[in-house]
């Protein structure tokens, strides 16, 4: 059994048993005890923040229509994970349990409520918050979910993306 521990600035918490569907990307780190160095290795390597799966699925396909694309951009409000400055779009690739998203991956894990559910319903105010900051900024915001992308084929992807660039 996998055991979370989630980073909060200095303090770190032992916040028990993590979803199956909350480690492909995270603002937590996951310790397990009496594991080798390389099942360490092969959980940490899951559990980047940024180019996480779903997010270098959607740079691809990008790449390969031939869009022009920036990533992680610090200068604007919250880091948004790909940005297409010629269509003046943002590309939101945001993950079920991180976000918090209405949707089977996105539920509250049964134990530690009362950890989880304010970290991410802060997460979940603060997307809203920075996507209501790029609209102002002139930014068309467009988001991508996880679920979604684990749905689609990649035609479909590709019409999807077509799509939030108009
Ligand atoms: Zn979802």
């Amino acid at each position: 059994m996998l055991y979370g521990t989630a980073s909060l600035t200095n303090t770190v918490a032992i916040v028990g048993p993590v979803p199956e569907s909350a480690r492909w990307e995270g603002s937590a780190t996951f310790m397990a005890d009496r594991i080798t160095p390389e099942q360490r290795s092969a959980i940490m390597s899951r559990i980047r923040s940024k180019d996480t799966h779903p997010e270098i699925v959607v740079r691809r396909t990008l790449h390969t229509m031939g869009f022009r694309f920036r990533l992680h951009v610090r200068s604007l409000p919250g880091c948004p994970d790909i940005i297409l400055p010629k269509h003046s779009v943002v590309v939101q690739i945001r993950g079920c349990f991180w976000h918090l998203h209405r949707c089977k991956k996105g539920r509250l894990p049964k134990t530690n409520k009362g950890y989880w559910l304010p970290k991410l319903k802060g997460n979940k105010a603060r997307d809203i918050e920075n996507d209501r900051k790029l609209r102002r900024l002139g930014w068309k915001v467009r988001t991508i979910w996880e679920c979604e992308l684990e749905r689609m084929e990649a035609r479909e992807l590709r019409s999807r993306l077509r799509g939030l660039l108009i």
